[in-house]
């Protein structure tokens, strides 16, 4: 524990986490002056209040460390090259992000800290995490899912209610920020390149991917089918007696979680020795039962498992799971064609899982690229993309990756990057799509040059669904 009375915090960064942040640490005693780039009428407002309390608040710098700052609590997303941050490991000054700052304050407002069962991974985060926190409900757990994720941990871990366990979505950035978390379990999904422009490498971003299993106490879950995962567990640093386990889609060895002709079966935790295996739930208590949902599903399935859970209340919990919005969302049936809405699919690892789930695709695509590549992608999907329509600034790199890989697949190139480009391109879908294929929205990029966010394009695809619905009727 940490004695904060007259310790000089800075934090960087109005905002989500910043605010909560400067207030738990001010109510503590600490001496906290909040540095934020922005200028506007948001951040002036939410500095008044602030300073009301009696918190120093700097507008329009957030490059200047404070001379007597003795540690920074930093929003997760600020680039680690920042100025701030380079003076402070100058001055030899520790930097905490939001997640570090909720494992060290957990348990000091008189409340038992509960454990926290970890999922990281570049794609299935939420997905698992919800998972994860539906089966320990339906265990008769009092849990939440928090993290990178509506919920914010300071405020799980400070508020009123109290909790046996928690299921915790923690992102690459946050596991940057957050040196001493030491999770009951984690799970790490699978490793793909992504943000490496914030982290660096792909080394560094898989080193701090790996963080998530320094010293877990039970159980490191890894995917088999990623090595990189299985080799972060390997590099950890564990308490006595923690075990690797992993998850696999097809027969599971021993210490692992599978899939045996339909059924989700655990091997890693089994009570009764003489058995084999316990059987936890069929494939069809999976929501929606793609094959990377089954994944995520065993992945929760593992550290619901580790946490002590019955396998009734695996099965249980999944059947109640229903995934959040824009995440493979079915949005409507026209013709017998399918709609489907993954608008969170913002990277090629996430598509290249959404584009495996159906035979027959009419694929729309498109957006910002972030420095990605789309011939594996194309390659992997070519034979069952019946036609693709693309927009958004990036879409070029998929047109050509198109032209090399899937040359016969006809390609509809909007040639537009505004809002109102999405009910032409779900009218072309439909002229394209034939009875029994699937209109997917899977877009491998980012929204930001359409779009305010990932909702707003998958409002918009719903939105445009909708229309064509009552066009067609
Ligand atoms: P995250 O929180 O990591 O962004 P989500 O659960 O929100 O993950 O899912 C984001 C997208 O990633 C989904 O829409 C789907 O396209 C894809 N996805 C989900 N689970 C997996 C997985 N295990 N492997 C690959 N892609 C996945």
């Amino acid at each position: 524990t940490v004695d904060w009375q007259g310790k000089h915090v800075t934090v960087a960064g109005l905002g989500v986490s910043g605010i909560p942040a400067a207030r738990a640490l001010h109510e503590r005693g600490a001496i906290v002056t909040v540095v934020n780039d922005g200028d506007d009428e948001r951040a002036r407002a939410q500095a008044a209040e602030l300073e009301a309390l009696g918190i120093t608040v700097r507008l329009g710098d957030g490059a200047t460390l404070p001379p007597s700052t003795e540690l920074v609590v930093t929003a997760p997303g600020w680039q680690p090259d920042k100025p701030l941050f380079l003076a402070a490991a100058e001055a030899g000054v520790d930097i905490w992000g939001d997640v570090e700052l909720a494992w060290r304050l957990r348990g000091t407002n008189g409340r038992e800290a509960a454990p926290w069962l970890a999922v990281t991974g570049t794609n299935g985060k939420t997905t698992t995490v919800r998972m994860l926190a539906s089966i320990l409900e339906a265990a008769g757990l009092r849990t939440a899912a928090v993290g990178n994720i509506g919920v914010s941990l300071l405020d799980a871990v400070l508020g009123e209610q109290e909790y046996d366990v928690l299921a915790v979505e923690l992102s690459s950035y946050q596991l940057h920020w957050a040196p001493s978390l030491r999770a009951h379990s984690a799970a790490v999904l699978n490793l793909a390149p992504d943000h490496l422009d914030w982290h660096g490498s792909m080394e560094a971003y898989a080193a701090d991917k790996g963080r998530v299993y320094e010293g877990n106490t039970v159980a490191c879950v890894y995917n088999a089918a990623d090595p990189a995962t299985e080799e972060l567990v390997r590099e950890a640093d564990v308490e006595e007696g923690c075990r690797a386990i992993g998850f696999t889609l097809g027969t599971p060895g021993p210490s692992q979680l599978g899939v045996v002709d339909g059924i989700l079966v655990d091997r890693a935790f089994v009570a009764n020795r003489q058995k084999q295996a316990q059987e936890l739930a069929e494939v069809s208590d999976v929501n929606p039962p793609a094959p990377h949902n089954i994944a995520n599903a065993l992945a929760a399935a593992a550290l619901a498992r580790a946490f002590g859970v019955e396998p009734a209340a695996v099965r249980d919990g999944l059947r109640a799971f229903r995934p959040d919005a824009h995440r493979i969302e079915h949005v409507a049936d026209i013709g017998e064609v399918a709609y489907v809405d993954d608008s969170k699919a913002t990277n090629t690892h996430a598509t290249e899982a959404s584009l495996a789930a159906y035979d027959s695709i009419v694929w729309i695509a498109g957006g910002l690229a972030k420095g990605a590549t789309f011939d594996e992608l194309v390659t992997g999907a070519a034979k069952r993309l019946r036609g693709v329509v693309l927009m958004g600034a990036d879409r070029a790199l998929i047109r050509e990756a198109l032209t090399r890989h899937a040359p016969e697949v006809p390609v509809v190139d909007l040639d537009r990057t505004d809002t109102g480009a999405m009910s032409e391109a779900v009218e072309h879908a439909a002229r394209l799509a034939r009875p029994g294929d699937t209109v997917l929205l899977a877009p491998a990029c980012a929204s930001m040059d359409m779009f305010t966010n990932y909702n707003k394009r998958g409002e918009a695809f719903a939105d445009a669904v909708r229309a064509h619905a009552e066009k067609s009727a």
